[in-house]
């Protein structure tokens, strides 16, 4: 089991979306291109978030944040994921929405928290050891049950190793004994043992012995016998959500590679204060070793109106951390009532002493053609086919409606198309699901025209 499969798929399912942004889309002088790495438009706001990246790479944006200002479906999360994308492949994304801090059960700063942590990333590299050599000896040293029982337990496996600088003898656990067994190794042949785990690979036979020599070995690096050497790094990428959920278990690790190994028997129980001040103890010793390093990445809170003035005390508070990722926010409002307050009014709903430490970017509403081109490129990475008036319409469409809700139009569309027997999205298909749905605001017309009939008026 990989450690990357441990991570939670809510939030993957909620970048799906934007599977075809691969970044800024941005030329060497910082220059947006009109349509590049799936980006298409908004050129002002992806160039400011270029000059974004930069201040962060060059560590500039420490304790302050970005907020992107702009109507539904105007790339705002899309750029905020492009950011991520621009700072290294396996920086952690972690988007939100600002109402998910509202529940019942856990305290809304505990949210907040919970996805700081899955913010950050943790890259922990190990380098492994291996011994190599002909194999002298091999005795498994069995043991009378000391219950007084009839069987006997295996104490230990003794393997005599001929290496270029003579023959030692390596006692080991006898845990490893199976893997000898499934590798059938015997005297004669040439071995690998890794230092740390003990683990024995074969990878042929000694010349004294036999020709034959086991492909298998492929995946090692020839090396002159005899020799201890060093083996490829292992890089494993990790959040501190991510041990911290592993080890919110009552026989918590005490060094890394304990608390990895929590990852595989991962357990739903509560995540304490102490303990995570216990995991970035033993985080912060292993990136002053050198054996860890720290990956901040990007928490997207979209909808940032919707918290309250308890959430941006906090906010202030964690971005003064060492250990805070880069925040982004973004909201669709102007002024408005800072939740939580009585009569506090701010640009955005959002205090004036964090906006004091925000940069903002406008996003702009899509042009026709730029929308015709989103849609183009999000049919294509669906792996649909549209015909060309079924795409002007969605177009036009967009315009009056939102980007977002001709882009989700697709896949009903292409459902009808399969139910016709056909595999290409024509007009009908498209005039057929605008029909059926409606968008924000022509539901919101709806619903002022009929007022009456419902039982929900104000
Ligand atoms: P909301 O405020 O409703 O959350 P938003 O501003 O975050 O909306 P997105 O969710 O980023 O909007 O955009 C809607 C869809 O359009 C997504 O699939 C996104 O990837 C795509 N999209 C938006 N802008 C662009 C763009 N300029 N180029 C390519 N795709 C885009």
């Amino acid at each position: 089991m990989k450690i990357s499969e441990v991570k939670s798929t809510t939030r993957e399912q909620r970048i799906t979306p934007h599977t075809h942004i691969k970044g800024l889309g941005l030329n060497e002088e910082g220059k947006a291109f009109q349509a590049a790495d799936g980006f298409v438009g908004q050129t002002s706001a992806r160039e400011a978030c270029g000059i974004i990246v930069d201040m962060i790479k060059s560590k500039k944006m420490a304790g302050r944040a970005l907020l992107l200002a702009g109507a539904p479906g105007t790339g705002k999360t899309a750029i905020a994921l492009a950011i991520a994308q621009e700072l290294g492949s396996k920086v952690p994304f972690c988007p939100m929405v600002g109402s998910e801090v509202y529940s019942s059960e856990v305290k809304k700063t505990e949210v907040l928290m919970e996805n700081f942590r899955r913010a950050i990333g943790l890259r922990i590299k190990e380098t492994k050891e291996v011994y190599e050599g002909e194999v002298t000896e091999l005795s498994p040293e069995e043991i009378e049950n000391p219950l007084g029982g009839y069987g006997k337990t295996l104490s230990q496996v003794i393997i005599g190793l001929k290496t270029v600088k003579g023959t030692k003898q390596l006692k080991l656990d006898p845990s490893i004994y199976e893997s000898i067994q499934k590798e059938r190794v015997t005297v004669g042949d040439v071995i690998y043992i890794e230092a740390n785990t003990g683990a024995v690979k074969r990878v042929g036979r000694s010349d004294a012995y036999a020709t034959e020599f086991d492909l298998e070995a492929e995946e090692y690096v020839p090396l002159p016998k005899g020799e201890v050497h060093k083996k490829k790094e292992v890089v494993q990428d990790v959040t501190l959500n991510d041990l911290d959920i592993a080890n919110a278990r009552p026989q918590g690790g005490q060094d890394i590679m304990s608390m990895m190994g929590q990852l595989l028997k991962p357990k739903k129980t509560e995540i304490t204060d102490k303990l995570r001040k216990e995991i970035n103890k033993v985080v912060n010793k292993y990136i002053d070793q050198g054996i860890a390093e720290l990956v901040p990445g990007v928490l997207f809170i979209d909808e940032v109106h919707l918290l309250d003035i308890e959430c941006f005390t906090y906010l202030n508070k964690a971005l003064e951390s060492t250990l805070s990722p880069i925040v982004i926010f973004a909201t669709n409002r102007g002024m408005c009532q800072v939740r939580g307050t009585e009569d506090i009014v701010a640009p955005h709903g959002i205090p004036v002493d964090l906006l004091d430490r925000i940069l903002i970017i406008r996003t702009l509403p899509y042009t026709l053609e730029d929308i015709r081109s989103i849609v183009q490129i999000r049919a294509k990475t669906e792996g649909l086919t549209l015909s060309e008036d079924a795409l002007n319409h969605l177009a036009e469409s967009g315009v009056r409606t939102s980007l977002r809700y001709v882009i989700q139009l697709l896949t009903p569309a292409s459902i009808l198309a399969r139910i016709n027997g056909r595999e290409n999205i024509t007009l009908e298909d498209i005039k057929e699901v605008d029909d059926l749905f409606y968008d924000a605001k022509s539901s919101a017309k709806v619903l002022a025209e009929y007022q009456g009939l419902y039982k929900f008026k104000q």
